[in-house]
């Protein structure tokens, strides 16, 4: 027998998401955001899954060149964003050999770019820095940068993208007023001299759930979803997934593979964090943090045992975890177990463990064989 351990990716889940994500979209391009193995559901299932839905006004924004080149030679046509652009100039002849649109983010790579001989144009994203302060140009290089730009053979057409560091924050956080304040301001400076004004790619989930002033649709404006094509929430506190409709594409599904009693005052698993109260009985369940099980979940995270509601116990070891019994007295050795997806929200466990769902389904190991439905 197989451990029974396993992730189900419902590809009919992320379709349905993508369609959340174009309602909102509001007419914009939509880039799927596929990084990091699509968010670990595994990149050329996930590509495949929405090649038709992204139709002529959708593309992949991965951060992966290898990824890229490999959804090219998968035979996948839709335009590719390469969210960090180029590392080294070396790769710029691929960029144009794969069709890719390199995210341009400091003015070394502009220069690069214009530097480069490149055998035909490629639309370019030029990325300003507006406050997350990591990747993007700064005020004072974004109209040399543009000037290198456009006066460059090798470009196919120029949009300006920023990031937000805020859009999931709460309504006491500092959300995008500021960044978008001085985005408008940089654009503002730029002498347009009667030129269309460039096209803007800005929203994340959070930024296109919640702020449609981001989505510059009107203009050609691209969005750029990635955790709720994937059927998280971007800021679980304030809204459940099942709220925004989005539906859990990764089920991380096991087994309960011991079942034992043990008596009042007998502790669970290392440290014996866990100490029982009463004599109760626990079921020990095949998934642990060499599966990608957050460690730092504690006693209480919500767990589902044959379809109820229950809770860890314990420290989580690399292969194991311990729940409560309670209440579930048909569980069994054999009884489905559900760590995360349908009936339970990545992102309560997300919480629990204090992180973001966007951790936890990257860290899926390489040792969690993966169903695929839909
Ligand atoms: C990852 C990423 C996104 C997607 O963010 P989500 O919060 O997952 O929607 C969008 N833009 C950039 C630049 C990113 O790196």
């Amino acid at each position: 027998m197989t451990r029974p351990l396993h992730a189900t990716i419902d590809l009919a889940a992320l379709r349905h998401n993508l369609g959340i994500a174009r309602q909102h979209a509001d007419g914009a391009g939509i880039w799927a955001v596929l990084k990091a193995n699509a968010y670990g559901h595994g990149l050329p299932r996930c590509a495949e899954a929405l090649a038709d839905s992204l139709g002529e006004t959708g593309g992949y924004a991965l951060i992966e060149l290898e990824s890229a080149i490999a959804l090219r030679n998968a035979g996948l046509r839709q335009p590719i964003l390469l969210l960090e652009g180029f590392y080294a100039a070396d790769e710029l002849p691929l960029l144009a050999e794969y069709r890719l649109t390199p995210v341009l983010h400091s003015l070394e790579q502009v220069q690069a770019f214009v530097a480069a001989r490149l055998p035909s144009r490629l639309p370019v994203y030029l990325k300003l820095n507006t406050g997350m302060n990591r990747l993007g140009l700064n005020v004072g290089e974004f109209p040399q940068a543009l000037r290198l730009l456009e006066a460059s053979p090798h470009i196919g057409g120029i949009t300006l993208m920023t990031h937000f560091s805020d859009a999931d924050s709460g309504p006491a956080g500092p959300g995008i007023a500021v960044q978008m304040r001085r985005l408008a301001a940089q654009i503002d400076r730029l002498d347009h001299a009667g030129k269309p004004a460039w096209p803007l790619c800005l929203a994340n989930s959070a930024a296109l759930l919640r702020y449609p002033e981001t989505i510059c649709a009107a203009q050609g404006g691209w969005v750029r979803p990635g955790i709720m094509l994937y059927g998280s929430s971007p800021f679980p506190e304030q809204q459940t997934a099942a709220e925004l409709d989005l539906r859990p594409v990764m089920t991380l599904t096991s087994e309960l593979i011991a079942v034992r009693n043990i008596a009042a005052g007998e502790r669970v698993g290392y440290g014996g964090t866990f100490a029982a109260e009463h004599d109760m009985r626990i079921g020990i369940v095949a998934c642990g943090y060499g599966d990608g099980y957050p460690r730092h979940a504690p006693t209480g995270t919500p767990v589902l045992v044959d379809g109820q509601r229950t809770r860890l116990l314990g420290r989580v070891s690399m292969d194991k975890i311990c729940v409560d019994l309670t209440g579930i007295p048909q569980a069994a050795v054999g009884t489905p177990v559900i760590l995360w997806g349908e009936g339970l929200s990545v992102d309560e466990i997300a919480m629990a463990a204090g992180t973001v769902s966007y951790e936890l389904l990257c860290a899926l190991t390489a040792r969690v064989p993966v169903v695929e439905i839909g």
